[in-house]
């Protein structure tokens, strides 16, 4: 455990001497386009083994490329989830979440992809369709163009649309490019349009199929018959996102983008059918939601690999750096997926779940109820505590995948999940403050 401390204390004092930024050099000319579908269960694409029709596009991009079988985000939720796409950090050294009765920003002293990229010279360009991801949170630092919406559920067709005509309005632009597309069209409600909200159940969206917060009462679903149709409209919607991309696909391919563009596709977390008596996400560390996909297609990519290693969300900027033969950060704490390193006994770490599982009282009032639990892999094991219950419990998941039986941890699993939980932080980032509550503060001269 001191080894451990005294490494930490290392990489904190080698941010400081670096000042988080790396020399410039001359771009590459390889494109990197970053694709988040939010809330997409890999268990749901056909790539990965589902028995819908779900995801050609998708399918077709994991056959040009690399697929991970076993990719884990290191959060249950939107914002920490991406903080680590970000940064390539675990929660616990990123602390972007919410504690303190605060949501906290990304640090602005953290290098990032954007970070690194704009110094080599890339256009860094965001398209994002949630609240968090926008430059209060501190995720639009180094980009050139950042296009978000607040809610954009259903937006996945405008949203491409849009960056299809980004590119080809740029094509003749010197510059390589850098760009995250964020969609939310998966995310609840699940209200796919026409003609996909039968394509997968004949019920289709009904007044009552709105968010899981509203099907839901103290954690249990009001009627579970109604399980097989959320799932086909979930369903309908990952096939609408599927036809959205196919389309981009198309223009790229006609803009000659796919010779020097790198793709990554992933999601920030996936989605609770009641696996463990749970729905939506953000409240467990089980591999209903911590299980995302992990797709890299492109120049300089293996075609029609199949890699069953144990990867993770922060790995995506060291992949990046190295697909790009840029230095990455030192305090990065994930490694590239594509080097040959032999990554089988890492601890691939998991935290910061979401406070808002509500519960309520006898007079019928919602309170939050506070959540401390993290999780580490080490290839087919798993350990989740929860410190505030005191239990922690190991899991098999190479005969054990729905995560049923619990076992005792073993001494490994145990320090390791220990180890993460004692990591500290590499920044201290600030609480978000949103418009109202700024202008409030201005107005009271506190600001
Ligand atoms: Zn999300």
């Amino acid at each position: 455990m001191l080894r451990f401390a005294f490494f930490s204390l290392l990489l904190v004092l080698m941010i400081g001497l670096l000042g988080c930024r790396l020399p410039g050099g001359g771009p590459s000319g390889t494109n990197i386009l970053l694709i988040s579908i939010d809330t997409l269960r890999p268990d749901h694409l056909g790539c990965y083994g589902y028995h819908r029709d779900t995801s050609p596009a998708i399918d077709s991009l994991a056959a040009a490329g690399v697929r991970w079988e076993r990719c884990q985000a290191q959060s249950p939720w939107t914002l920490p989830s991406h903080a680590t796409m970000w940064t390539g950090l675990s929660a616990a050294a990123h602390k972007t979440s919410w504690y303190d009765d605060a949501m906290h920003m990304v640090d602005p002293s953290l290098p990032t992809i954007a970070t690194v990229l704009h110094d080599e010279g890339y256009r860094n360009i965001a398209f994002t369709n949630v609240w968090y991801l926008n430059g209060n949170y501190g995720f639009d630092i180094d980009f050139d163009h950042f296009d978000w919406h607040q809610n954009g559920n259903g937006r996945a067709g405008i949203t491409i649309e849009k960056v299809a005509k980004y590119l080809e309005d740029n094509i003749g632009n010197p510059r390589p490019f850098f760009m995250v597309i964020h969609l939310y069209d998966v995310h609840a409600p699940y209200a796919p349009p026409q003609p996909y909200d039968t394509l997968f159940t004949n019920q289709g969206v009904g007044p009552d199929s709105v968010v899981w917060w509203d099907v839901t009462s103290e954690g249990i679903l009001r009627n579970r018959d109604q399980l097989d149709r959320f799932v086909g409209l979930y369903d309908g919607e990952i096939r609408w996102v599927d036809d959205q991309l196919a389309f981009l696909f198309s223009e790229m391919r006609r803009l000659d983008l796919d010779e020097n563009t790198v793709i990554f596709l992933t999601s920030d977390h996936g989605e609770e059918f009641l696996e463990h008596e749970g729905w939506g996400h953000g409240h467990t560390l089980y591999q209903e939601l911590l299980h995302v996909p992990m797709i890299v297609s492109g120049p300089g990519v293996p075609s029609g690999v199949v890699d069953s290693t144990v990867v993770g969300l922060y790995d995506i900027f060291p992949t990046v750096t190295g697909l790009l033969g840029y230095q990455t950060p030192d305090n990065v704490e994930g490694s590239n997926m594509l080097d040959s390193l032999d990554l089988t006994e890492r601890a691939v770490p998991a935290g910061a779940v979401s406070p808002d599982r509500y519960t309520l009282d006898k007079k019928g009032l919602q309170t939050l109820e506070p959540r401390d639990m993290a999780a580490v892999m080490i290839g087919a094991r798993k350990v989740i505590w929860d410190v505030l219950a005191d239990s922690m419990y190991m899991y098999r998941l190479d005969r054990d995948p729905s995560e049923t039986e619990a076992l005792e941890p073993d001494s490994v699993l145990a320090e390791a999940v220990m180890y993460y939980k004692a990591t500290p932080p590499q920044c201290r980032p600030d609480p978000v403050v949103s418009d109202e509550n700024k202008q409030m503060l201005e107005d009271l001269g506190y600001i």
